[in-house]
């Protein structure tokens, strides 16, 4: 007997309930990923996230190979290929995990329909790319959390599933055609900082950041220059490491940073369950607030020089060209540029979640929109007029200008919290700062044009 599995977000052998599923009696499977073209035709497929995604297959490949395996690849149309491998193989069932975006629920649906004509089966499992599955947890009046303190408290007494080891040998039947697999060094317009993918690399840095980061996570998460955040996020996107598997090890290890952690993995299922109950958010606003963006168009040079780091504010220009060294960026400069954008120049919040996910190497529709719709006020914040001011932001968390200065070499000579203020500066500071441009906007000015626009909405 053969069994199809098909890998989509969980690129991984550790904790994986669809290959122990296909395993199970004596079975032969056909480890599959397609290269969607539906993926790519959605504009999608960013370079940072396809190099880290070639690094995924060569390692899943690794260590299938290790068990006796491989890894079969095909490019196309996702449904069609699934076909083709189930019929050379002649498999009589396919095994995925369930995936809460509305292309992934189409997908799903197609497949089965092709799957149930010919006679096979789809088999879909939960909790494999999320801790507690979309609509698991609901409140008494609605299909979904619209606010998340509620929606965390259910989700903490929900008892996940056992983790799973990884197989010790995967048979594959022979003579299954596959394609070469991708490598990132054919990959044009990567970022040079750009992490390394796949689940070896992902089971170190979780190993590392277990060892010697999770403790202290609570105190230091916002420490911009200390950079003090697991940095787990894109492992998490690809599935190379699971959810599942995190809570139980950070629980595990207890204490603050390990609750102010998982509180953050709550917040990714918190995401998914609104955008499964609500697929039109990705794009359209979940709360209208009746706002009249400035557009692509009607600030054309002000987004300009946010994407390109350039803007004036320091703090700001940091975080941007952070995102494009490294294709990440951290959470409290996400968080800053994000709201400069939408609320102190103005601009539609889908310019900026565009451009994030353009260069994002854990670009994610779910968390990217939802969070960007956060900021805007258009999304689940209770606080939806809240602006943050990155002035002061930069001088919470960024104290000493440090954060400033990694990313800005035009600031690189100043000393200390003087990063922020360059317009300040007086004698050979100033000269040093001399390359540094001048603010694009007041703040002032900023706040005054978004509390007018939202007083009329
Ligand atoms: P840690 O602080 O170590 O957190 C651990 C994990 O928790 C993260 O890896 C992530 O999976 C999850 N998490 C943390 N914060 C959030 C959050 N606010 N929402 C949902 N999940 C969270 N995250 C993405 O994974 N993909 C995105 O495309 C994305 N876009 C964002 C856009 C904006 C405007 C903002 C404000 C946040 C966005 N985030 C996104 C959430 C968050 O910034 C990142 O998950 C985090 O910075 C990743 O770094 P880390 O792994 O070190 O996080």
């Amino acid at each position: 007997d053969v069994s199809v599995v098909l890998f989509t977000a969980d690129l991984r052998l550790y904790d994986h309930p669809p290959l122990r599923a296909a395993l199970e009696g004596p079975r032969q499977v056909v480890p599959l990923f397609v290269r969607d073209r539906g993926v790519a035709d959605a504009g999608f497929a960013a370079p940072n996230r396809l190099a880290f995604l070639a690094d995924c297959l060569r390692d899943l490949d690794t260590g299938l190979r290790e068990r006796g395996g491989r890894l079969v690849v095909r490019s196309g149309d996702v449904v069609e290929e699934v076909c083709a491998v189930v019929a050379e193989a002649d498999a009589d069932e396919v095994h995925m995990a369930a995936d809460a975006s509305a292309y992934a629920r189409s997908r799903e649906r197609r497949l089965r329909r092709a799957l149930e004509a010919e006679g096979r089966r789809l088999h879909v499992h939960e909790a494999v790319t999320t801790v507690v599955p979309p609509g698991e947890v609901t409140p008494a009046s609605s299909d979904h959390f619209a606010v998340f303190t509620p929606y965390f408290r259910q989700w903490s007494r929900q008892r996940p599933r056992e983790v799973l080891g990884a197989p010790r040998s995967v048979p594959v039947p022979p003579g299954i055609g596959s394609e070469e697999l991708p490598s990132r060094a054919s990959l044009p317009g990567i970022s040079p900082g750009l992490a390394e993918g796949g689940e070896a690399a992902g089971r170190k840095r979780l190993a590392a950041w277990l060892r010697s980061g999770l403790a202290t996570y609570a105190d230091r998460h916002d420490d911009l220059a200390g950079d003090a955040t697991s940095r787990l996020s894109p492992h998490l996107h690809f599935g190379t490491l699971s959810p599942v598997e995190l809570v139980h090890r950070a629980r595990r290890a207890d204490g603050p940073g390990a609750e102010a952690f998982v509180r953050q993995i709550a917040w990714r299922d918190f995401h998914r369950q609104v955008l499964a109950a609500r697929p039109g958010a990705a794009a359209a606003d979940y709360r209208t607030r009746h706002d009249r963006w400035r557009s692509e168009r009607t600030a054309r040079d002000d987004i300009e020089a946010w994407r390109e780091g350039r803007t004036g504010w320091p703090v700001i220009d940091a975080a941007m060209r952070q995102l494009r060294h490294e294709g990440w960026m951290h959470n409290r400069a996400r968080l800053l540029t994000a709201s400069f954008l939408a609320k102190t120049l103005y601009v539609d919040w889908r310019v900026g979640a565009r451009h994030f996910l353009e260069w994002l190497v854990d670009g994610d529709l779910a968390n990217n929109q939802m969070n960007w719709q956060w900021i805007a006020g258009t999304g689940t914040d209770t606080r939806p007029n809240r602006v943050l001011n990155p002035l002061i932001q930069a001088k919470r968390y960024d104290p000493d200008g440090a954060y400033v200065r990694r990313w800005v070499p035009e600031l690189r000579e100043v000393a200390g919290a003087a990063a922020h203020e360059p317009w300040k500066l007086a004698g050979p500071d100033r000269g040093r700062a001399a390359a540094y441009p001048e603010p694009i906007v007041d703040l002032a000015d900023g706040l005054a044009r978004f509390r007018r626009a939202r007083s009329r909405g």
